[in-house]
């Protein structure tokens, strides 16, 4: 059957995606996970704060911290985009920037990247991953944690000399007519940082299958103390986030080898 053969078979091979907050794995690399798990990989999702900074779209329990419930929504999204193994790096969400939260001791931005890397390196070498995803060097839209998770991302490839992919935005498709609403463009709004990359600048660029794009949805949709049922219920959901866009340094790795997944097989009937 097309549906099989045409899958890359990834079992036994892991992957590391970092990430700045809760519900960034979802909204940036949301297909693109569970397009790797289904091919077998074993995907660790690294979530470098717990997003506390946030500001809650649903009320709270009582006693339930925003950080309490941000893990949970976390949890529930890594477990819909078949991540194997979640770890929390613990530090806090630096907030937008210029905020007094950025200097914060626990801020993830004040944070000594080299540091945080190391960390990163021993867990590299502990799944024996083959590639790390990590924000882009612009931070996708400036926010100060994915700054940092850029910087932290960058100095653990190197350290372990593994493939790295930049997560980011190709800004003429979010920025088209065609894509609607995006949840980064009122993070660019609030930051004052431009979105993502030029395409010229992308080197991979995964289109999700429907079967991924409808799982990507539905973990955005669980960070819903973020999210409202606006953000992914609009008609124009589908074209906004059916792309996932990387540039890689590095030889050729992992993400390389997802081709077009089952989208080819919808072309080919
Ligand atoms: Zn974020």
């Amino acid at each position: 059957m097309f549906l099989e053969s045409s899958r890359a078979d990834l079992r036994g091979r892991a992957v590391i995606v970092l990430h700045a907050h809760p519900d960034d794995e979802a909204i940036f690399t949301g297909a693109t996970m569970r397009r790797l798990a289904d091919a077998g990989a074993r995907v660790v999702l690294v979530t470098a704060t717990l997003g506390e900074l946030g500001e809650a779209y649903v009320p709270l329990a009582a006693g339930e911290t925003m950080a309490q419930r941000r893990v949970a929504e976390l949890e529930r999204a890594a477990d819909l985009l078949g991540a194997q193994r979640l770890v929390l790096l613990g530090h806090r969400d630096s907030g937008l920037p210029g905020a007094v939260d950025n200097v914060h001791p626990n801020a993830l931005a004040a944070a000594d990247p080299q540091r945080i890397a190391r960390r990163l390196a021993a867990l590299i070498d502990e799944e024996r991953a083959e590639a790390i995803v990590h924000d882009d060097h612009g931070g996708i839209y400036g926010h100060p944690d994915h700054l940092a998770a850029y910087r932290i991302g960058a100095a653990a490839a190197r350290m372990t000399g593994i493939p790295a992919y930049e997560s980011t935005v190709d800004r003429e498709h979010v920025l088209g007519p065609a894509a609607g609403t995006h949840l980064v463009h009122a993070a660019s709004l609030a930051t004052g940082s431009p979105i993502g990359m030029a395409g010229e600048q992308i080197t991979l660029t995964i289109e999700a299958s429907r079967a991924e794009l409808d799982a990507k949805r539905i973990a955005i949709a669980t960070h819903a103390s973020q999210i409202t049922p606006d953000d992914v219920e609009h008609a124009q959901f589908d074209e906004a986030y059916r792309y996932e866009w990387y540039r890689r340094t590095g030889a050729p790795g992992l993400l390389d080898q997802l081709g077009a997944g089952d989208a080819a097989v919808s072309v080919a009937g």
